[in-house]
């Protein structure tokens, strides 16, 4: 079985080529950041419009270095939602005209999903497994049952922790895009000179806040005045990777409790989304993990972000369950995994 699949949903315009035993036999994938680096964070119509120059150039590349053809393609699969929705619309209409003229299943993907079933593809794990997805637009604890079950445990009251690396970024002046500015200039700095707060931590369940922790690092850099030395960023960035990853991981110990209970055979922790790229998240949940006894799961770093190949796997997975949709399927700008979940709550402060 053979799949394309087609990624579009934010700032990346990525096309690979998928096999059902997990081989990737083409990975192209178009980061627009430098279109969007001079306004600091991603704008829809410039998005939009990349996508659509793109698009089919990046089909046309994946397609020779995977040297197949489309008559060869058992389904082509898309994003189809959540996302920005003129980039959605761009990747789903390509798929769409590609499954009419090969006569071939279209599958619509939930980019969510396509992130949270890479480690499938990456490490043939079994269901269920729990799951910290952290990415640019969420922060989420979900325990993936199978293709489309998933359960919520735990999501954020307010920013995306991708958001918060983002925007401190940017105060600090450090670039575009923020996590990997964030990790490089904390791996040079002092984790403990700024105390920073812990959102969340020690509260009951398993939801996230990060808005706070953002304004404090405002604070901390209004506090320094008008002398900020490189020094000082780094201390500052390395103090909020900190905090934003022990905060992370008391949400997590929580989940984990009712984890343990409800799912006893679970014995696979998984982290998925752009986040999971960062190298101090990664060593501290693997602490995590060997105390608890969980087997730590990650993606390598180039699947954590946006890929085509994510999209191509959700796809197989789907085909094979006999999950396709009809042509006149919709792009979705909001579309939760779990639709029974509660939507966030506010904690208040
Ligand atoms: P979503 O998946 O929620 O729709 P998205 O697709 O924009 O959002 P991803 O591409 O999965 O998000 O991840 C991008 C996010 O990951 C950005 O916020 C980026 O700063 C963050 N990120 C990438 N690398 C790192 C890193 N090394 N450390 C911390 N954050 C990182
Ligand atoms: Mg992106
Ligand atoms: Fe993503």
């Amino acid at each position: 079985m053979i799949v394309l699949g087609l990624e579009s949903s934010c700032d990346e315009t990525a096309a690979a080529v998928v096999t059902a035993d997990g081989t990737i036999l083409s990975n192209v994938v178009l980061s627009q950041v430098e279109e969007h680096a001079p306004f600091g964070g991603v704008v829809p119509e410039i998005a939009a419009r990349a996508h659509i120059t793109q698009m089919d150039r990046l089909v046309d590349q994946a397609m020779r270095e995977a040297n197949i053809t489309f008559s060869d393609l058992d389904g082509v699969a898309a994003t189809a939602g959540p996302g920005l929705i003129g980039g959605v619309l761009v990747g789903l209409m390509t798929a769409k005209a590609i499954a009419t003229v090969a006569d071939i299943p279209l599958i619509g993907v939930n980019h969510l999903e396509g992130h949270a079933l890479t480690v499938r593809m990456t490490d043939g794990i079994t269901f269920p497994y729990l799951l910290l997805l952290v990415s640019g637009g969420h922060s989420q604890i979900l325990v993936v049952e199978g293709v489309g079950k998933f359960r919520r445990l735990g999501t954020t009251i307010d920013d995306a922790v991708g958001e918060a690396f983002d925007k401190t970024a940017k105060m600090l002046g450090l670039g575009f895009p923020g996590g990997p500015a964030v990790e490089k200039a904390a791996a040079k700095g002092d984790a403990d000179r700024f105390s920073l707060p812990r959102p969340m931590s020690g509260r009951p369940g398993c939801d996230f806040s990060f808005s706070g922790l953002k304004t404090a690092v405002r604070q901390a850099l209004e506090n320094l005045g008008d002398t900020v030395t490189e020094q000082d960023k780094c201390d500052l960035a390395a103090s909020f990777q900190k905090a934003a990853v022990d905060s992370l991981l008391n949400r997590l110990k929580q989940a984990l409790k009712t984890y343990r209970d409800e799912y006893p055979d679970g014995t696979s922790l998984v982290i998925a989304g752009g986040v999971a790229a960062n190298r101090y998240l990664r060593e501290k949940l693997d602490e995590l993990s060997h105390k608890k006894g969980y087997t730590l799961v990650v993606p390598p770093p180039k699947l954590c972000t946006d890929n085509g190949a994510m999209i191509a796997w959700a796809g197989i997975e789907r085909l094979r369950l006999g999950l396709t949709d009809e042509l006149d399927l919709a792009a979705k700008a909001r579309w939760p995994l779990d639709p029974d979940a509660e939507p966030a709550p506010f904690a208040g402060y």
